[in-house]
């Protein structure tokens, strides 16, 4: 059997506009500005046979143009080589960038081209990525963060869940972790109110207790019977957070800022979290995220990665236990298909790879882009 080969591939740097300036706790703290855009980092590649993949990764606030400068530094160590053999040129690419890390900005602009490389071998496989990789189910259940930020009025708040239930969607997440957590403490009443008991309700913390807060916080939750408490403390902070799991009865959850299996790794073996919310793009694409998935998995963990659901249904669907994957309708416009909610769950789409195509106004907000090799 001949092997193919990597002969070309196109860097876009593109800045997704967000329709309001949105706010989570990071915000109320002061430590973050309002967010009124996400960077993207889309790799395309296309080898000698034809075969063609789409890869992305992202950034909010800084670090796009970064992504997008080590991408191109990096990218002609891929030139020439058989794209199935992505671990390998994982490590190619690792060691290119070797002394700016391996974690952080370098790993995140790997795994745009890592994650296209999962995606071409499985359009050349003619298969979805979930069933390349070995699905336990054709959805997964998921639930809506993209309604309940901090910005956005508690009434409004109530209304967006409404919708997210009607358009098939299972969970409601909101956001806490203000200064002032009687005020957190009202919008959970207020939603879990609203939603009735039987509606599965998530709250995020976004890092912004200090232990003692949240072990105050967590007991008060007790009574709501939530999925999860998600970044209580610092996501750094592996003993505070294995102190708050063992402490309270909802689970908790966290993991979406560590930068690399290995500080995930910290996570599983100080047992801190019940529910692991790995994010594909931020721990250098799908080749780590599978490691991780098995020491997860070994260690008994749930499955709940972070944003980017357009990668991670399939990398759920994948997961042994019941996994749950996160609704973010910020990308639609990136993409000319949309994913399915119905009944709950979101189903893993039948066209191959992560199926999914760029659209024109992705084109257009395209702020740069480099190519190397030649195309066909
Ligand atoms: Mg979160």
């Amino acid at each position: 059997m001949s092997s193919d080969s990597i002969r070309w591939v196109r860097f876009s740097h593109v800045r997704l506009p967000l329709a309001t300036p949105i706010s989570d706790a990071k915000v109320l703290t002061g430590r973050q500005k309002p967010m009124t855009e996400v960077s993207f980092l889309f790799a395309e590649i296309e080898t000698r046979d034809g075969h063609q993949g789409i890869g992305f990764s992202y950034s909010k606030r800084a670090g796009g143009d970064g992504q997008f400068a080590h991408a191109k530094e990096i990218a002609p160590a891929i030139l020439d080589e058989d794209p199935s053999d992505i671990g390998k040129l994982w490590q190619k690419l690792v060691w290119a960038g070797a002394s700016v890390g391996r974690s952080g900005v370098s790993t995140q602009a790997i795994a745009a081209i890592d994650v296209g490389l999962w995606d071409l071998k499985a359009r050349r496989a003619g298969l979805p990525l979930a069933k390349l990789l070995g699905a336990y189910r054709d959805s997964v259940q998921c639930y809506n963060t993209s309604g309940g930020f901090l910005h956005t009025p508690i009434e409004e708040v109530k209304e967006n869940a409404t919708r997210s239930l009607e358009n098939g969607i299972k969970g409601i997440k909101i956001k806490v972790g203000q200064p002032d957590s009687r005020l957190d403490l009202q919008r959970v009443e207020t939603v879990r109110k609203h939603l009735g008991d039987d509606v599965p309700l998530m709250i995020d913390a976004n890092q912004q207790w200090d232990r003692a807060t949240a072990l105050r916080f967590g007991r008060a939750m007790e009574p709501y019977n939530l999925v999860w408490i998600e970044e209580p403390l610092d996501a750094y902070d592996v003993e505070g957070h294995a102190a708050l799991a063992s402490a309270l009865d909802t689970p908790i959850a966290t993991g979406e800022m560590l930068a690399s299996v290995g500080e995930h790794m910290e996570l599983i073996k100080h047992r801190s979290a019940d529910i692991i919310q790995p994010d594909a793009p931020r721990i250098g694409g799908i080749t780590q995220f599978l490691k991780l998935a098995t020491l997860a998995d070994a260690a008994g963990l749930q499955l709940a990665p972070h944003f980017a659901m357009e990668i991670h249904l399939h990398l759920a669907a994948a997961y042994p236990a019941e996994p749950w994957v996160e609704h973010f309708d910020w990308l639609e416009p990136l993409f000319n298909e949309s994913l399915e909610t119905r009944d709950g769950r979101m189903r893993v789409p039948d066209r191959p790879g992560l199926g999914i195509t760029l659209t024109e106004q992705a084109r257009r907000w395209t702020v740069a882009s480099a190519e190397f090799g030649k195309r066909g």
